[in-house]
């Protein structure tokens, strides 16, 4: 008899790392460097692939469904206000005020979250954590589940992810990225004629 696969052959990683620094990149750059810092900047597409350090978890025997599992208590909305909360503390260095760095750091972590539950595989998001353990997807599931495994991955199935994740992720972020930056210079350019 076969043996079962490894879970983490199983496991949908999406979007893939690769992918979920896309929010804090499209938002950080299109409000310039004098109110997102190089270091917040980085510090935001850490704090975006942050959650999936709990695939360790796998290693550690803990289960996909379990709130400590992969897509648990480090993809809630609460820990990224936590973890946006520890960043705030450390604005001196990061060369950031503090509300700025609490609100860019908690939306970049937020965001893996919030992209994972448009997937279309695997388990939802724990997003209410500790208020609750239930797992969410949004009711459209548009991103295209990728397998963890680089063998998988290197193949047509990737190829599939890739694209979804330029179509979903990358163009909405360039999108929002370059609306902010729009509105960025209409302000700039309102605030000088009323000078
Ligand atoms: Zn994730």
């Amino acid at each position: 008899m076969a043996s079962p696969p490894h879970p983490l052959d199983l496991e949908p990683f999406v979007p893939t790392v690769l992918s979920h620094p896309a929010v804090p990149l499209a938002i950080g750059l299109a409000l310039g460097s004098r109110v997102v810092s190089g270091r917040l900047l980085l510090a935001g597409v850490v704090a975006s692939v942050l959650p999936d350090l709990d695939v360790i978890g796998f290693r550690l025997g803990i289960g996909y469904a379990h709130e400590l599992g992969h897509r648990g208590f480090s993809h809630a909305l609460p820990v990224a206000l936590l973890v946006g909360a520890v960043a705030a503390l450390f604005a001196g260095p990061l060369r950031s005020r503090r509300l700025t760095a609490f609100l860019f750091i908690a939306l970049a972590c937020a965001s893996h979250g919030l992209l994972d539950m448009l997937t279309n595989g695997g388990l939802g998001v724990a997003l209410a954590w500790p208020l609750s353990e239930q797992r969410f997807f949004f009711p459209v599931q548009v991103i295209e589940a990728s397998p963890l495994s680089l063998h998988r991955f290197f193949g047509p199935a990737g190829l599939k992810v890739l694209k979804s994740e330029w179509l979903w992720v990358w163009l909405p972020a360039a999108a929002l990225g370059l609306g902010l930056f729009i509105g960025r210079m209409a302000h700039r350019r309102l605030a000088g004629s009323t000078r």
